[in-house]
């Protein structure tokens, strides 16, 4: 092992590790989730690029020094918190689009990423679809999520994802319980998820459940609805499908928090086959903790850009994976590769091909 775990040699290991396996992120959000919105003006230069009117466009580079990922907080002042959130979430959203995602991937060494929108308002999914279709489409590398669609009842869902699946190329569903007020752990909420569940079995798509806290959010309820707590009140066996916990379930936990939470994730591993988790958007000791706790074959890598850059994201998971794991390379090219792309479903060789 070197002496220093700098940038350049992990970014060169993971490279060189590899060499014949497609890197994947498995949560990149192409819209901010906060606000669902999807109005951008094409920006002539480069292609495939989107912003906000009289914003210039910077590509994502190397900063030189890593940062952590936000402190969990339990913030006193709701309000402020909101408002913070939503000013940092619109922030990261000035731009989007093919190019400035396949900035961020080639940056980091990734190949291909599936983008997960999440919509807010009843009748926003289409839009959302046919505006992610437009922005992201001229790029092979991607494949879409479908957001949960906020207003359809529980026995509407199979029919919704059924049509939705046939006019739109979407290879998963999105659950972001904590922004749509969806709680797992209440009656209503229970029936919401089992249906998609049951719809995403048949109709052989992954769901990609939001795990975690959410700070900033009111009522302060629903700050928890995507917490490990209220998700095991699920019977995740419905689908045969993959079912993947964002975060590991522990985004927005303090350390202290970790030992339960992933206690409760590894019951749902061991009761449910189908059952993943991504290790997106969370600290190096965060990483470092759900690497030693969780089977690596259960676990996925996902950036949770754009609120945090991919390389930085892609770097941190790096780091914690060269520290923990007796085998590196071979956990590296399990996590990034080999599991996010039998998730979707993807041979090595189909995707290797599509280029
Ligand atoms: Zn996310």
């Amino acid at each position: 092992m070197p002496n220093s775990l700098t940038p350049n040699f992990l970014l060169e290991w993971a490279r060189e590790a590899g060499r014949e396996h497609p890197f994947f992120d498995f949560h990149i959000h192409p819209f901010d989730v906060l606000t669902g919105d999807t109005t951008y003006q094409v920006n002539s230069q480069p292609p495939g690029l989107f912003s906000k009117p009289g914003c210039s466009y910077h590509p994502p580079a190397f900063a030189p020094t890593m940062g952590e990922a936000a402190i969990p907080s339990r913030m006193q002042n709701v309000a402020a918190a909101e408002r913070a959130l939503l000013l940092a979430s619109r922030l990261a959203y000035t731009h989007t689009g093919s190019r400035v995602v396949s900035d961020h991937l080639e940056l980091a060494g990734l190949s291909g990423a599936l983008l997960l929108p999440v919509v807010r308002c009843p009748g926003a999914t289409e839009t959302t679809l046919a505006m992610m279709q437009e922005m992201f489409s001229n790029d092979v590398r991607y494949f879409y999520g479908c957001p949960f669609p906020i207003g359809v009842p529980p026995e509407g869902l199979h029919e919704y994802f059924r049509v939705a699946k046939d006019n739109w190329p979407i290879r998963a569903i999105k659950v972001h319980s904590n922004l749509i007020n969806l709680d797992p752990a209440s009656p209503v909420g229970l029936a919401s998820m089992e249906a998609t569940l049951e719809a995403a079995g048949c109709l052989g798509l992954p769901v990609i459940v939001h795990g975690g806290r959410t700070p900033g959010l009111t009522p302060a309820e629903k700050m928890e609805y995507g917490t490990l707590e209220h998700l095991s009140q699920v019977n995740w066996g419905l689908s045969d499908a993959p079912v993947v916990i964002a975060h590991a379930g522990c985004y927005g936990l303090p350390d202290d928090e970790l030992p339960v939470a992933l206690s409760i994730l590894n019951n749902m591993l061991e009761k449910f086959p189908n059952v993943m988790a991504d290790v997106s958007n969370l600290r190096l000791f965060a990483i470092q903790t759900v690497l030693r706790s969780v089977d690596r074959s259960r676990l996925i890598f996902g950036s949770d850009a754009l609120y945090v850059p991919v390389w930085k994201a892609w770097l941190r998971f790096l780091e914690a994976l060269y520290l923990v794991s007796p085998n590196p390379e071979k956990d590296l090219v399990k996590i990034a590769s080999t599991n996010p792309l039998q998730c979707l479903s993807i041979s090595d060789q189909d995707y290797f091909c599509e280029f």
